[in-house]
């Protein structure tokens, strides 16, 4: 839609140009940012200019930038796979099917993949953003440009706080979401709801076997915010349940009540404890 109250619409190139006026936000791909009315908006300051290679690998980490399209992370599984050969478990089920697990969790066609961005999917903060589904899953950290031209970090499972609430101060800008190699060679499993076949999401649920033996249950799109569950080893079914169930902070609008949000939450991570039980 046409937002009437933009007057300016600036293209960053370097950082020194990230700077907002009152009024002025980032544009990432701008899919959110066009398909609703935006209060006080009026001026834009496009991201994509700052030429950010999407994905940069260190010995650490694999490095996604915040401009980063849900296209080209859909496409990520083979550059995943070649990381996984330095690693323990080349040719296993690594974290790399969640890439494209994750960009299928959208109510959103190829079309919006190919300008959507990750760092708009994570700062929209949205329950059924499936690019924070994935990074939380794999305890991945956002890095933010601050405001006095240095950077923080936080876990991206922190995040986001609640329903379109996330940490970003005025002015500050995610840069990139960091994931750490050992969560990309981790065993990992899937499971996704919603009311309908093509439905938004109802609730996530990821489970991840790390090599340590830790076993990670990351929970979005039911909350309100993501929601890890960490167990030293595979818990039974009944603690799993129990901790699941104690989780109090449950999502109700029109893609599902919080009642049934809980219960397939629960559901779908004991599926996921039984699938990892079969191979830890
Ligand atoms: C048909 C359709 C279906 C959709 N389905 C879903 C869905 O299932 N789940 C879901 O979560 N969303 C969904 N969306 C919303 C949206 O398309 C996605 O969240 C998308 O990933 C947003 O990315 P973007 O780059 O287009 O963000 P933009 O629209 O450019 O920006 C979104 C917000 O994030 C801010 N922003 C963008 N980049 C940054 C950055 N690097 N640093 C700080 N702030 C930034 C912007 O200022 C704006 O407030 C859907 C949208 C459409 C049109």
């Amino acid at each position: 839609m046409d937002l009437i109250t933009v007057r300016e619409i600036r293209v960053a190139s370097t950082r020194d140009e990230v700077v907002f006026a009152p009024g002025e936000r980032p544009l990432g791909g701008g899919t959110w940012l066009f398909s609703e009315q935006q209060d006080g908006l009026t001026g834009l300051v496009d991201l994509t200019g700052l030429g950010w290679p999407s994905v940069t690998e260190t010995d650490t980490a694999l490095s996604i930038a915040a401009t980063c399209t849900i296209a080209e992370l859909s496409r990520l599984t083979p550059l995943v796979l070649r990381t996984g050969e330095r690693g323990p478990s080349r040719g296993s089920q690594g974290g790399s099917p969640l890439f494209w697990q994750c960009a299928n969790s959208l109510l959103a066609s190829f079309k919006i993949w190919n300008v959507a961005t990750v760092g708009g999917n994570l700062c929209v903060s949205l329950p059924a953003g499936s690019m924070t589904s994935l990074s939380a899953a794999l305890d991945a950290e956002a890095v933010i440009w601050t405001t006095d031209g240095g950077e923080r970090r936080v876990p991206v499972a922190d995040f986001v706080t609640d329903v379109q609430s996330n940490v970003l101060a005025p002015g500050e800008v995610l840069r990139s979401i960091e994931i750490p190699r050992p969560s990309l060679t981790s065993r990992t499993g899937f499971r996704r709801i919603a009311l309908s076949p093509l439905g938004r999401t109802g609730t996530l649920v990821i489970a991840r076997l790390d090599a340590t033996g830790e076993v990670v249950f990351t929970i979005t799109g039911g909350t309100r915010r993501p929601v890890q569950l960490r167990f030293d080893e595979l818990p039974n079914a009944r603690a799993l349940e129990q901790s699941v169930l104690a989780i109090g902070e449950w999502y109700s609008d029109a893609h599902g009540a919080s009642d049934w949000r809980r219960a397939m939450s629960a559901l779908l991570a004991d599926e996921l404890r039984i699938e990892l039980e079969g191979i830890a």
